[in-house]
């Protein structure tokens, strides 16, 4: 039996896509279930809007993912790995080129003269009549003498691939039996473009044959594609691939998911805080699902369960809120100190935009987790909950500190009774357990509502009107600062 062999193909003209990191995915799911290998090829060949950056950015965001390769380009300092390479299309031209003239002297391709502004008028003309874009096959037949005249105007032809009539038919292994008209292909398909450098649909099928994939997954946009491919698959005589195509990601509108309208490169997710754990299991879940009510998986038991069958047809709703509660999930799961160490990042950022005075170390991180780990839809959540633990001198608005049923000069009794009762207390007063029912009875005997108290209370502390807790919020902040905060508060509201 042969090993399954199969590939994304991304192309670095943007950063890594919510949907390119779906089929890499579902890709490298398939690819470890079944022992197969799991190929990753840039395809490079739009020269203008590929750059290094982007290629850069897809690359770490994969690996960030964990979406190891086991086959592909050199790249940030390690070496190409597998013997199929060059894994960069433009260094594979001479592939193409070989593949194009076995075609042009078996006759499959032939040279087309056109040049971008006759197709363009042509393009327009058909529009006006409201007729489908299709090539008027003008070069599909011209003699010898025509060509050489064409040669001698100076124009230099692209090649192009003569698609002959019929009905192309395959099994996807997603939406079962597929039957396209190549009448509905738009005519003859150009492969090499005048330059030299190969199109999409030349590229992908020489590339897909010469690296052995036998298995092309990837998204439904790709659909219409196929059938050309197909046909380019035979007409060089290679064996045809098995396709899989992928649903749609669709925004909650069930418009496509577009970087217009939604936020869809994966840095950008990361940034906010989304843990890896979480995007993959969410992403698995974008045209998958196990059949059972189990939605926590990781890696290994998404690459254990991984079932083709399983995948839908239908569009894949992206829902943010959903992708925001699993990664609540995870955050839940992850040890302290691996917890700690990836909120790090996120609170010298607070730092160096000025919301905290200092960085907390990765052990006092671990100190505050009992506190926000369950409060963090993501990791960026952090700043909101703890920053008034690590600023020097806080100014609360005066306004916030007086809640809705009271006045200011209420607020500041309250503030200063508080206080009071907390000096009072002594240190062994100053726990969660014996500050919450010392701080009630206050507001018993002064006949304030306790929740009117504690919103003064918090906003003095933390300059906020919600924190974690609130009692946890004071034993973090330590008593002699809770003390100082309630003082200089009540100072806010004196005269
Ligand atoms: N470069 C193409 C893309 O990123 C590859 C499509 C394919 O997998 O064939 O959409
Ligand atoms: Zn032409």
């Amino acid at each position: 039996m042969t090993i399954p062999r199969v590939r994304i193909a991304p192309s670095p003209t943007g950063p890594l896509h919510i949907g390119t990191a779906r089929t890499a995915l579902f890709n490298y799911l398939f690819a470890r279930h079944v022992g197969g290998t799991f190929i990753l090829r840039l395809e490079d060949t739009d020269v203008v809007r590929s750059t290094p950056e982007f290629e850069a950015d897809i690359l770490e965001h994969l690996h960030w993912l964990g979406l190891e390769w086991d086959e592909g380009p050199a790249a940030g300092g390690l070496p190409e790995r597998g013997a199929f390479g060059p894994y960069r299309q433009m260094e594979r031209r001479e592939l193409y080129r070989a593949a194009a003239e076995r075609l042009l002297a078996e006759d499959r391709a032939y040279p087309c003269y056109c040049t971008a502004e006759e197709l363009d008028a042509e393009r327009r003309r058909l529009e006006a009549a409201r007729l489908p874009s299709r090539y008027n096959d003008r070069c599909a037949a011209l003699t010898a003498a025509e060509r050489v005249r064409f040669e001698t105007e100076g124009r230099r032809p692209a090649i192009r691939f003569r698609i002959e009539p019929g009905i192309v038919a395959f099994d996807d292994m997603v939406r079962g039996r597929v039957e396209i008209d190549a009448a509905a292909l738009g005519g003859d398909l150009v492969i090499v473009r005048a330059d030299g450098t190969p199109l999409y649909h030349f590229g992908v099928v020489v590339d897909d044959a010469a690296m052995g994939i036998t298995h092309v997954i990837r998204g439904e946009d790709h659909l219409s594609n196929t059938p050309k491919h197909i046909l380019l698959f035979r007409a060089l005589g290679y064996p045809v691939p098995v396709f899989a195509h992928l649903p749609l990601i669709l925004n909650p509108d069930r418009t496509k998911m577009s970087k217009r309208k939604s936020q869809t490169a994966v840095k950008d997710y990361i940034a906010e805080g989304f843990v890896r754990e979480a995007l993959v299991n969410y992403l698995a879940l974008l045209g998958w699902s196990t059949g059972t009510e189990e939605e926590i998986l990781s890696i290994d038991e998404l690459v254990a369960r991984f079932d083709t069958d399983a995948i839908q047809k239908g569009g894949a709703i992206f829902d943010r809120q959903r992708l925001e509660w699993l990664n609540g999930q995870w955050i839940r799961r992850l040890a302290d100190d691996d917890l700690a160490a990836r909120l790090a990042p996120f609170l010298a950022a607070e730092t160096a935009a000025g919301r905290a005075d200092r960085t907390p170390s990765t052990a006092e991180i671990v100190g505050l987790l009992p506190m926000v780990r369950e409060r963090l839809p993501v990791l960026g959540a952090i700043g909101d909950l703890v920053d008034f633990l690590h600023v020097d001198a806080l100014a609360p608005d005066p306004a916030l500190l007086v809640p809705k049923r009271w006045d200011a000069a209420t607020a500041r009794s309250g503030l200063l009774a508080a206080r009071d009762a907390i000096e009072g207390a002594g240190a062994v007063g100053f726990t969660v357990l014996a500050l919450e029912p010392a701080l009630r009875g206050l507001a018993e005997t002064r006949g304030w509502k306790a929740g009117d108290l504690f919103m003064a209370i918090r906003v003095a502390i933390s300059g906020r009107t919600a924190t974690p807790p609130l009692f946890e919020s004071m034993v973090a902040l330590g008593r002699a600062r809770t003390l100082a905060r309630l003082a200089h508060a009540a100072d806010l509201l004196a005269g």
